[in-house]
């Protein structure tokens, strides 16, 4: 590479970095959150953006999220002194949200298996597949205990980031066909790229990630970002090793965290390290829950209050 473009290249990197971003936050408990890179398998082209980015955890959304998750699992019939002692326990117990982007895929099947097999739930966040074997997936996913969020019916940055309709748009065709197909819409968002992608501003300009978050959270749909990162996105296919170890890594001191993995067809690896993920977790003593509107919220992007 000759000397005038790696000057340019450097003087790209430093702009990028130096151009300041809304607040960012996912508390993940005392040891606060871990900021990923961007990792999107289905937009694999945002890997290519130089991303670095400062942490700020807003403490009253922390806490709040927190408060939810400990309180996820209702309790009617309980005395308010059992409530109490339950309570007790739950916020001392972490808490671990396995979720799995862009599928369905030719592995969906093989992932629930293994979540079957060790009794753990998770949460998907797919995008829209018409295929008859698909169709199935979506439905397997809810009669197996698990949650369905939106992910974007075509996962396309330049149609889906032109602007806040199109998004929406997108969004609402990929809860019908999941309402039509399973009888219920999700709850839950997760934006391609998560919320703090810069590929998006090609589409909609740069503030189109906080027009979006910001409509977002007018509405009764969370979104959610995550704070552990299994890096099966970071090339076309990971060791099964490397996965186990960025997944170990990232959770470590964390009391919530939401890990991100892929379900794609080329993630071959990511269902191989599944097992060995989950019995680390279960070894380091965490419940698994599925994301709704009570669980631990974590947002890369988030509205100054
Ligand atoms: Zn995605």
């Amino acid at each position: 590479m000759n000397r005038a473009i790696r000057q340019i290249l450097r003087a790209a990197v430093t702009a990028a970095v130096a151009i300041p971003m809304l607040l960012m936050g996912c508390g993940s408990g005392p040891s606060g959150g871990h900021m990923p890179v961007i990792e999107d398998q289905a937009g694999a082209q945002s890997r290519a953006v130089p991303f670095v980015e400062e942490e700020r955890v807003t403490t009253g959304q922390t806490m709040l999220a927190e408060f939810g998750a400990s309180h996820y699992e209702p309790q009617p019939r309980e005395s308010k002194k059992q409530e109490a002692s339950q309570r007790q326990v739950h916020a001392e117990t972490p808490v671990a949200y396995l979720t799995f982007d862009d599928g369905p895929s030719g592995h969906t099947g093989a992932i629930l298996n293994i979540l079957r097999e060790q009794g753990v739930p998770a949460t998907f966040f797919v995008i829209g597949k018409e295929g008859e074997r698909h169709l199935e997936s979506y439905r397997r996913i809810i009669r197996e205990g698990h949650a369905l969020g939106n992910h974007t019916y075509s996962h396309q940055y330049s149609t889906i980031y032109r602007s806040v309709e199109d998004f929406k748009a997108d969004a609402a065709k990929l809860d019908k066909l999941l309402l039509h197909v399973t009888g219920t819409k999700p709850g839950i968002l997760r934006f391609p790229g998560g919320s703090n992608n810069r590929l998006s501003w090609r589409a909609g300009g740069r503030h189109i990630m906080e027009k979006l978050t910001r409509e977002m959270s007018d509405t009764d749909i969370p979104y959610f970002d995550w704070n552990v990162s299994s890096t099966d996105a970071a090339a076309a296919v990971m060791s099964k090793q490397a996965i186990v170890d960025a997944v170990k890594s990232n959770s470590a001191g964390k009391r919530q965290i939401i890990v991100l993995m892929h379900d794609t067809d080329p993630k071959t690896t990511t269902v191989q390290a599944l097992p060995d993920i989950i019995a680390h977790l279960k070894e380091r003593g965490y419940a698994f829950r599925v994301l709704d509107n009570h669980a631990f919220r974590c947002q890369f992007l988030q509205q100054p209050s």
